[in-house]
């Protein structure tokens, strides 16, 4: 039985069955990051022997006759910027390199309520800003389905290592696209949260009115499991909320569903084969009993600019924490002949990676009196009106489908001297988090010799059971 293909169900039988322990499992697990992470780089850490200890633990429970949870003993990774006691925590940068995390995320300690095993912390772009996790301080990530290829980013060692089955599923975490986009180049499935859903204590703040954390799986089911574990009201985030999740039918999900279609995500300039893999996903809901209905979300074209004001703005302010004082790497503070602002200019400059460096100044820019209006407040408004698209759209339609990304992976270094460029990666997802929105990427085929291509499924907000209802009947049938 090939141990680290298994999904969280088959785990939990063949534990209950003792046809292996979860150390044999952890193990196998261990040893395939020793043997394949050196290819790939999706881990910054491995904490091997706490993960050993962890796994004796669930065998010692099954052995005395415990009852065990669904999600006992598997084999989990998560995005170096979501705190787990006592391990390392760097967002993928120079200026958290040696920064240890005090306590548990909560949605780590929601699964670590449930027995999983924490394999190690994987690579990201610096603080989560990139499409391609090349902006990682400790190299990059490659894709594991063509290694030239980058995983795509932010949670791009999220997704690679969930895809190379160096763990059973991971957490990402998404503020334009970093769950979704990484996970269709990668040919996972990836779950972007309403906003609001899952708590964001604990993790490191890249623009927090758009912050999600969300899991990355290599099915459906599974990510239901896990979604279900990490969702629901904490105290410790005041934006989280306890969401009535809408009844959604499991058996049927597609008769009579009605999918729209935004008319502004089929344009020139994404690649047509990906057009054409999504054209022929949609053709199979509508075989299956659903109806297809055109759509326009008008503002769609303001998605990315308004993005790029608002998530950088954010961005200026929740780095303002990293002075070389508080936090982390610091430069000058020892030597008299420097003053306070010597401190905090050398460990920031020093610290902070280019694109990093480019954000803040952006950010900064867009808060300074006298373009406050001009940009920031700008792009508040222009957010309203991209919400509003998606009330108007969904009052005729239940779901909306579209690409995850206007191009399958592309090659390491490609877009790395053109920010612009990389902006564009986000273009058919940054909307989602604007509006706060609930959107899962599934695969839904390959191209060009075997570079998968997500589908993305967005929905009204709490909807999360419904769009992965929905998401598995594709899954279960054409996958
Ligand atoms: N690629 C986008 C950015 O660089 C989104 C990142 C994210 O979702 N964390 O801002």
């Amino acid at each position: 039985m090939e141990l680290t293909s298994l999904t969280i169900k088959k785990i939990h039988e063949g534990l209950l069955k003792k046809e292996f322990s979860a150390l044999e499992l952890t193990k196998a697990y261990l040893e395939k990051v020793k043997k394949e992470d050196v290819k790939i780089h999706s881990f910054l850490s491995v904490c091997e022997d706490t993960a050993v200890s962890q796994a004796k633990e669930i065998d010692e429970m099954i052995f005395v006759g415990r009852e065990i949870p669904l999600l006992a003993g598997v084999p989990v990774a998560a995005k170096d910027n979501i705190l787990v006691e006592d391990l390392g925590c760097s967002a993928g940068s120079r200026i958290l390199k040696n920064y240890t995390a005090p306590y548990d995320a909560t949605c780590i300690k929601r699964l670590r309520e449930q027995g999983i095993i924490i394999l190690g912390k994987t690579n990201l772009d610096e603080f989560a800003m990139g499409s391609s996790t090349e902006n990682s301080a400790f190299g990059p990530t490659r894709n594991p389905r063509d290694l030239t290829r980058v995983p795509g980013g932010s949670s791009g060692g999220s997704a690679a290592a969930v895809a190379a089955n160096l763990c059973l599923f991971a957490l990402g975490s998404d503020t334009g696209g970093s769950i979704r986009q990484p996970a269709s180049f990668c040919g996972v499935v990836g779950l972007k949260p309403s906003y609001g859903a899952v708590s964001r204590y604990g993790l490191i703040a890249f623009a927090s009115s758009l912050d999600q954390i969300g899991p990355i799986t290599r099915t459906v089911q599974d990510c239901k499991i896990v979604f279900n574990v990490i969702k629901g009201k904490d105290v410790l985030d005041s934006t989280s909320v306890e969401a009535q999740s809408q009844k959604s039918s499991v058996n049927q999900p597609v008769k009579g569903l009605v999918i729209g279609i935004p008319k502004e995500y089929f344009v020139e300039g994404t690649d047509p084969e990906v057009i054409r893999l999504i054209k022929r996903a949609i053709d199979k809901y509508e075989e299956k009993g659903a109806k297809i209905e055109q759509i326009s979300l008008p503002h769609t074209e303001y998605a990315l600019p308004c993005y790029y004001i608002i998530a950088p703005s954010e961005a200026s302010a929740n780095l303002a924490r990293y002075d070389g004082i508080k936090y982390g790497y610091s430069k000058g503070s020892k030597s008299k002949s420097h003053s306070l602002l010597d401190v905090y200019l050398q460990s920031r400059g020093q610290g902070f990676g280019e694109e990093v460096r480019r954000r803040i100044m952006l950010g900064t820019y867009a808060l300074s009196s006298g373009y406050y209006e001009a940009y920031y407040l700008r792009a508040q408004k222009v957010r309203t009106l991209i919400k509003k698209d998606f009330d108007k759209a969904f009052k005729k339609v239940d779901v909306i489908f579209s690409p995850v990304s206007p191009t399958p992976a592309f090659k390491l270094g490609e877009r790395t001297r053109d920010p612009l460029k990389m902006y564009l990666s986000d273009i058919f997802t940054a909307s989602v988090n604007l509006a706060g929105l609930p959107a899962i990427s599934i695969p839904c085929g390959t191209i060009k010799k075997g570079l998968p291509v997500g589908l993305q499924i967005i929905g009204k907000p709490f909807e999360e059971e419904k769009i992965m209802n929905i998401a598995e009947v594709f899954e279960k049938e054409y996958i």
